[in-house]
């Protein structure tokens, strides 16, 4: 079957995989939607046979209909390799009543590196397949974890040029080391005085700006997106759903066709749109439970339909969640619309506009597959310390809050059914709030000894991203107002003043 992909915007034609990848963002301003789901390629059975990288191939080739076998296997090839310290990639780790899927097992210690090792491949290949020879920038927005796993994906990588802004008061100090030492002369990293949404409202901006595109191909640029948009970042992750559910099916812990949750800590929501997308596949999920912080819009629209983004912007301990507009949920509105680009749009343009918008009764009930939580700061802290005292295992902030909204949501429901929870980043790289939690009474300044005192504290080794950066000299210091992001770009790319 072959699959192409439209906008969640307009009835543009669609296009093909390689070319979605290469754009990003549709050019009327949507998303790019695959133009059916297709089903699973083979039985659960078989799937639980399959090690990731086999796994992944028969997965993506679902989605990817215009990469030939050669070329999308040697894309996970490329990027599901030794960067990874497990072989096995993605494992599942059984702690007090459910399994943590760990994603954080390769360069950048967070789960975006499960999308972004293999971004760059695909997208370098999508470029010579459609005879692109622009040399790709790609324009990055982060809330602190795709910044560095897309750098680390794309350093070096001829043709390419990335540049990544980041907001200078919203990372943790772990994730701004190691942005601002990404090696590698195609790596460009700026600060800016704003918070997420602000760089990633202006970075679409930048991609929606004709005068802009026209000014790059004139030097020989064109923008590409390593954000979350992007359906090459999507369908990768849909394969670690899957794995996770045949690990389940090969250890016995359940049976092929039972069903689980899956809880997943939510930001932008592409992570557990993925997760959706595996159950539209037919991988036996009952229910998807949201896991917010205490930015809770997610939690809010799930309840009562309407989403409203006009309040205060709270910076958590949990800042890759810190996010008032989650993009990726334009893909489930215009499932929810019945893949009407004319009612998405209408309701993404009165976002932009009044900064809310109320879905109709009908397309609420199609939110039965979801359940929506938050944690507070407080909850959170406290869900990550019972779970060491009680099993020794350690799990950072992020992955609290879907440890936290999980047993709300099992206190409140009563629903037993095995539950999948997906652990987004290593607790060492959110190191001082990780030890805050466990052993509170430890008092260390350091941020290097901080990570001494939590290797000890949970038995585990430091991994290689946290010792790099223990060295590494700072190659990047720029920092600009949150206005002069168009600015830096081109003075980046030297195209000031060319006519
Ligand atoms: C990006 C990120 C999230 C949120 O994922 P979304 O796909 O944006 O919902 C959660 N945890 C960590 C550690 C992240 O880096």
């Amino acid at each position: 079957m072959e699959i192409m992909y439209k906008s969640t915007r307009s009835d543009a034609a669609p296009v093909t995989a390689s070319r979605a990848i290469l754009t990003g963002l549709s050019p009327d301003g949507g998303l790019y939607v695959p133009t059916a789901i297709p089903p699973l390629p083979c039985s659960l059975e078989e799937l639980a046979g399959m090690d990731y990288r086999e796994l992944a191939y028969r997965i993506m080739s679902c989605y990817l209909t215009d990469f030939t076998e050669e070329e999308l296997r040697g894309c996970i090839a490329g990027a599901y390799d030794d960067k990874f310290d497990t072989p096995v990639i993605a494992p599942l780790v059984k702690a007090d009543g459910a399994y943590y899927l760990e994603l954080y097992h390769g360069a950048t210690i967070a789960f975006k590196d499960m999308a972004l090792s293999i971004l760059p491949h695909l997208m370098t290949t999508a470029a010579k397949k459609n005879g692109l020879t622009k040399e790709i920038v790609i324009l990055t927005a982060t809330s602190g974890d795709t910044g560095k796993a897309a750098m680390a994906g794309f350093a070096d990588v001829p043709g390419t040029r990335i540049i990544v802004f980041y907001p200078k008061d919203g990372v943790s100090r772990v994730q701004e080391k190691q942005m601002v030492t990404q090696r590698g002369d195609n790596t460009h990293v700026v600060a800016i005085h704003g918070n997420f949404d602000d760089a990633q409202n202006r970075v679409k901006a930048m991609f929606n700006d004709r005068e802009l595109a026209a000014e790059l191909a004139e030097a020989g640029y064109q923008f590409s997106s390593a954000n979350s948009i992007n359906i090459g970042r999507l369908v990768p992750q849909i394969v670690y759903y899957v794995y996770a559910y045949a690990n389940l099916v090969k250890n016995e812990e359940i049976k092929a066709g039972d069903q689980i949750n899956i809880t997943v800590p939510t930001g932008n929501f592409g992570n557990i749109l993925a997760a959706y997308y595996a159950k539209v596949m037919g991988l036996p999920v009952k229910t998807l439970i949201c896991a917010s912080n205490e930015n809770k819009v997610l939690f809010d629209f799930f309840r009562s339909g309407s989403y409203d983004r006009r309040r205060e912007f709270i910076l958590t301990s949990s800042p890759s969640m810190d996010i008032l507009i989650s993009s990726n949920l334009e893909r489930l509105i215009y499932r929810l619309a019945d893949n009407d680009p004319e009612r998405s749009r209408t309701l993404m343009e009165a976002l932009v506009r009044d900064g809310h918008y109320a879905i109709t009764p009908d397309m609420k009930a199609g939110l039965k597959d979801f359940a929506g939580g938050f944690a507070t700061e407080e909850e959170n802290f406290d869900g990550i310390r019972r779970l060491y005292k009680k099993t020794g295992y350690v799990i950072d902030t992020h992955t609290g809050i879907a440890n936290a909204v999980y047993r709300q949501y099992r206190e409140e429901t009563g629903d037993e059914t095995p539950t999948v929870i997906a652990s987004t980043a290593s607790p060492f790289k959110f190191a001082r709030d990780v030890m805050n939690a466990i052993e509170p009474e430890v008092k260390v300044e350091d941020d290097f000894a901080l990570i001494d005192a939590l290797a000890k504290a949970s038995g585990r080794e430091e991994p290689p991203a946290i010792t790099d950066i223990r060295t590494a000299p700072v190659r990047h210091n720029t920092v600009v107002d949150r206005d002069e992001m168009k600015a830096a770009v081109k003075a980046i790319l030297n195209i000031d003043g060319i006519r």
